[in-house]
């Protein structure tokens, strides 16, 4: 069923699994409202949803910053004067021992991966409608521990803890708030942390024996945005080969 006037944000979709959800929402005929801090990439993807035939907006945003976040949901406001679908997708992991953990970049990461989602959340209800969605990207790092990555763990799994509060508390105005835990994704940030010795032992670990690519999680995204998921909230979906089941 094509979607009619409806209009979805993504955070951090200069690249990776965010531009694969964007192209994806554009497919289905959203309205797409792409954001990041690397506006030249961005502006790279707007022109690729312009072509799928979407109406887009690419806007620059560090979610981490509330003044550049209001302006964000100003300018969708102005443009589309309603948001149905808010994806809370930027995200940072960059990996240093615990030991070696300085305050400030646990800060960083906690503010981009978590307070992020807490600014854009609460500045996006404002234009929000009833029966919206919101749809934050975890990672299975919620449930199982990565060395390196003590900070980004932590946010992480407090995604997946507040999205249940969020879930009760937009009940009422029918807001389904939901998370996807994407495994090993192929994205241009985890092939920077990853040597090509690691990758082959990361698909070892995987039941389907593949990376997952940014389309495996913006199907997860469509279905949750979708009509089709009206009852489900305060969940998180596992997209990772299987990589958790062991
Ligand atoms: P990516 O390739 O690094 O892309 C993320 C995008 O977000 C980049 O364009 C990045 O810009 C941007 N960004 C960074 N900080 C931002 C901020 N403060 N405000 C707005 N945008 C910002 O990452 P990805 O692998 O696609 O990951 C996307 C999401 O999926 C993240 O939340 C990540 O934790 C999650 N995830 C990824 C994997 C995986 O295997 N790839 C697995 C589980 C979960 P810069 O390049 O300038 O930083």
């Amino acid at each position: 069923m094509a979607i009619k006037n409806k209009t979805a944000l993504v955070t951090g979709a200069a690249r990776g699994i965010g531009r694969g959800i964007a192209l994806a929402l554009a497919k289905e005929k959203y309205n797409v409202v792409i954001s990041d801090v690397l506006m030249a990439d961005c502006k790279k993807v707007a022109q690729e949803i312009k072509k799928i035939g979407a109406d887009c907006l690419a806007v620059k945003c560090d979610v981490s910053k509330k003044t550049e976040v209001e302006n964000l949901m100003a300018k969708i406001s102005q443009k589309f004067k309603k948001l149905d679908v808010l994806v809370n997708n930027a995200g940072i992991y960059p990996a240093v021992p615990f030991e070696k953990m300085t305050e400030a970049d646990w800060d960083k990461v906690i503010s981009v991966n978590l307070k992020g989602i807490f600014l854009c959340t609460k500045s996006a209800l404002k234009i929000m409608p009833k029966a919206s969605r919101i749809i934050n990207i975890s990672s299975i790092a919620a449930f199982v521990g990565f060395e390196g990555l003590t900070h980004y763990c932590a946010s992480k799994g407090a995604i997946n803890s507040m999205i249940r509060v969020l879930a009760l508390e937009l009940a009422p105005q029918k807001i389904t708030v939901n998370a996807i835990a994407p495994g090993a994704i192929e994205t241009p940030g985890a092939s920077k942390s990853l040597t090509e010795e690691a990758k082959q032992q990361t698909i070892a670990m995987i039941p389907l024996s593949r990376f997952g690519l940014p389309q495996d999680i913006a199907n997860a995204v469509t279905f949750l945005a979708s009509e089709k998921s009206d009852y489900i909230t305060g969940q998180t979906i596992i997209v990772d080969g299987g990589w958790t089941l062991r």
